[in-house]
């Protein structure tokens, strides 16, 4: 668990306010619990801290800085502190002052970490896996993909003019909702991450381990689909799944030989990931109780697999907000057409998704997809969503490349 620190010591009762130590807060609540309590936002512990990298140029701007972590560069000052202390709502302020009157913006990049006690996590039932991205793209590697729709949208986009000063202007691009992936993902597995178990390409799509791949067979994981995907530099299709160490991955095998296809070829991981299999498929995964071996956890390459996500989609509700910064109420890349709908740049608030929508899987993504719009090789993508069950088996085999964030079931 990351962070840790307590600093919330106020937590508002109506109509009073009590202060609480740590250790007394769980006996008082537990006194005053009721379920309707939960759904309160103010009842809560986690901790929202913040990073934003401010021009320096604008730092005078802000006035008093005292209480705040201030580490100033030659172009960013580096600032810390808990969301929505004061300077933050100053920042806000300057940021919306500097968008308004089109003369740029106030910083180049900001991050809100959100830091969870133990019982929190343990009450938790999903988790938002915040994975990270690889600046390499299927795309350049001749991944195929089909236009179905043709869209576009209208964005507004920075500009940079020199030093530390930018210029907003708008322009249309494609919408990317409308693309769909055809045939295996092709990549250079040299230009790839290593040591890390989920990652995710430019394009979007995410890329697992051999371990993590095996993590989900051990543990009969749901909701995901494994493909194999092809290093351009000898073209062969990895492959996620043995099928010759179980008499079921015989009997597959032997269906599929008769259909003339194996698993080298990617019709066989289509067929095999089809509704009908899906029995057998099942079966086959059951008995294996393989160990994950050194050799396929974080580091090897041999076996990586693209993670699809077979769930129903997670509906979110309207307290997830989405937009550019923190201080984004407007969010202008909000897009919605035949494709999907893309929310908005970032996800600047918990997640928060509607408990009807989930259909128990421990594998899921959110329905709307975030990363504002197609940017040269970059496609929006839908959030990965974790089960509870998912994610400890994943902390246990100590699985790498990502952080998470509990998300809200209203
Ligand atoms: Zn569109």
């Amino acid at each position: 668990m990351r962070g840790g620190v307590w600093k919330w010591r106020y937590i508002l009762v109506f109509p009073r306010v009590l202060v609480y130590d740590r250790n007394s807060f769980s006996k008082v609540v537990a006194q005053i619990l009721h379920p309707a309590f939960h759904s309160l936002s103010i009842f809560r512990l986690m901790q929202e801290t913040y990073e934003i990298r401010l021009f320096a140029k604008h730092l005078p701007l802000l006035g008093d800085t005292t209480g705040n972590s201030v580490k100033l560069g030659r172009v960013a000052a580096t600032i810390r502190g808990t969301v929505h202390d004061p300077l933050f709502v100053r920042i806000g302020e300057l940021e919306q002052h500097l968008r308004s009157t089109r003369q740029g913006v106030a910083f180049a990049a900001w991050r809100v970490e959100r830091h969870y006690s133990k019982e929190e996590v343990a009450a938790a039932e999903l988790f938002l896996l915040n994975v990270p991205f690889t600046e390499v793209s299927g795309e350049e590697y001749g991944t195929q993909y089909e236009d179905l729709l043709n869209c576009e949208q209208e964005i507004e986009q920075l500009e940079y003019t020199g030093g530390a000063d930018f210029r907003i202007h708008r322009k249309s691009i494609p919408c990317s909702l409308n693309t769909k992936q055809i045939g295996p993902l092709r990549i250079a597995f040299s230009k790839l991450r290593r040591k890390l178990d989920v990652y995710r390409l430019w394009g979007g799509e995410l890329i697992v381990s051999e371990g993590f791949v095996c993590l989900n067979k051990n543990e009969r994981i749901s909701g995901g689909a494994f493909f194999p995907i092809v290093d351009v530099r000898n073209d062969n299709l990895t492959l996620p799944l043995q099928f010759s160490d179980s008499a079921t991955g015989l009997e597959i095998l032997s269906i599929a030989a008769d259909k003339h296809i194996s698993p080298g070829d990617w019709k066989f991981w289509e067929w095999l990931n089809d509704e009908e299999q899906q029995p057998l498929l099942a079966k086959m995964l059951a008995p294996q109780k393989r160990a994950i071996r050194d050799s396929e956890k974080s580091g090897s390459v041999r076996n990586l697999a693209q993670l699809t996500l077979r769930s129903n989609p997670l509906q979110i509700s309207k307290q997830s907000q989405f937009g550019e910064t923190p201080f984004d109420t407007e969010n202008k890349d909000f897009h919605r057409c035949d494709g999907g709908i893309i929310a908005g740049r970032r996800l600047i608030s918990p997640l928060s998704v509607l408990r009807s929508s989930w259909d128990g899987s421990d594998l899921c993504r959110t329905e709307v997809y975030v990363g504002g719009q197609r940017q040269g090789l970059f496609r929006p993508y839908q959030l990965l969503v974790v089960s509870k069950r998912l994610f400890q088996a994943m902390l246990k085999h100590k699985m790498k490349g990502f952080h998470f964030e509990i998300v809200e079931l209203i």
